[in-house]
């Protein structure tokens, strides 16, 4: 069993590093880890020589595998988020059909203990396709329990989503979970959302709609680059950025040509006092962040990057 299990192990640990293999194949095969994990445990457990517990070795083993056999039992039994978890219904939908993107927003059920913007959550709207994770696009308020989500036709299920969901649906929504919170204290922040990467940023704009103007504010240019376009989502995108008091630069790919780390550096004559809040394709968030550290911005501090990716 012990052999058996660690090949088995090997194989589910490769299908999860190896981004070759499709998420939904990696998402069903790792529900498979914690089985074989309480397989290796009750190899070790048969194993190990009795008078072994006793010594600090043994009681080390001992501890993280009960940790660790909770934690399969809680896996296998579907309840990771389950305290987080709530049910809702959609109530309004708006498609974006330049950008290829929807707008869902969901009427929240008992449960939902409110999130910061730049979070994110789980959302079921089909057992079978299961959980997809979307960034919250709306600013919390406990008087009005809805979320909004923005998502991009990607793949399979995010594609011609606009046709299967349908007003009332219920949904169920995990979350809030991330820690792109905006909450660093500093005076000066420079945004960069790049196409759907600017959901985060859309929270935050509602959010800060409602401060009140005596209350201290960083200040903030937000940096927008998209390929495709559409004029109805660009238009609210420009009245949020108004109303939060938010410099708006829009940069679309055909006209403007790309954002590069100089490009932002020339804009923003303090970049070096500023933070930087970067949400899109991980590729540009890895050559802004080189490029800034190259010119000695403390990006360990600094620059901040949401990851639209799971693995
Ligand atoms: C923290 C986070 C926040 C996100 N926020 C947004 C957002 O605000 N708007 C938006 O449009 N997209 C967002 N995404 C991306 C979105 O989750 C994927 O585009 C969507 O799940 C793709 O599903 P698909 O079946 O259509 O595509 P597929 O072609 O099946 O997958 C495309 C890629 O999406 C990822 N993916 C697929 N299914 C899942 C899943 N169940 N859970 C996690 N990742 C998955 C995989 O990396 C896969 O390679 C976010 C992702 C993360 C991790």
């Amino acid at each position: 069993m012990g052999e058996w299990a660690f090949y088995g192990i090997v194989i589910l640990l490769l299908v999860a590093l190896i981004k070759l293999v499709p998420y939904k194949v990696f998402r069903y095969s790792h529900r498979f880890v914690p089985v074989v994990y309480l397989v290796l445990v009750f190899h070790s457990v048969i194993l190990i020589d009795h008078a072994m517990w006793a010594t600090p070795l043994g009681v080390a083993l001992a501890l993280l595998m009960l940790a660790g056999s909770y934690a399969a039992l809680v896996s296998i039994f579907g309840r990771i988020g389950a305290g987080r978890r709530v049910s809702g219904e959609i109530a309004e939908m708006r498609n974006y059909p330049g950008v290829r993107s929807l707008e869902t927003v969901i009427r929240l059920g008992k449960g939902w203990q409110g999130h910061q913007a730049g979070q994110f959550a789980f959302v079921t709207s089909n057992v079978v396709e299961g959980a997809h994770p979307y960034t919250i696009a709306s600013a919390w308020s406990p008087e009005e329990p809805l979320v909004t989500f923005v998502s991009k036709e990607l793949g399979d299920h995010t594609t011609g989503l606009i046709d299967r969901l349908k007003l009332g649906q219920k949904v169920t929504v995990e979350g809030p979970y991330g820690r792109f919170t905006f909450d660093d204290g500093l005076p000066r922040q420079i945004w960069v959302g790049a196409g759907i990467g600017i959901t985060p940023f859309l929270a935050r704009l509602k959010e800060m709609a409602t401060v009140s103007p005596d209350e201290a504010r960083p200040e903030i240019d937000l940096f927008h680059t998209t390929r495709e376009v559409d004029e109805a989502a660009l238009e609210r995108i420009a009245e949020d950025a108004r109303a939060a008091k938010v410099r708006l630069h829009l940069l679309i790919d055909a006209r403007d040509g790309q954002l590069t780390g100089q490009r932002i550096r020339d804009e923003i004559g303090d970049w070096r006092e500023a933070s930087l809040w970067f949400c899109g394709p991980s590729k540009f968030g890895a050559a802004l962040r080189t490029d800034f550290a190259a010119q000695g911005f403390p990006t360990d501090e600094r620059f901040h990057q949401e990851l639209f990716e799971m693995r």
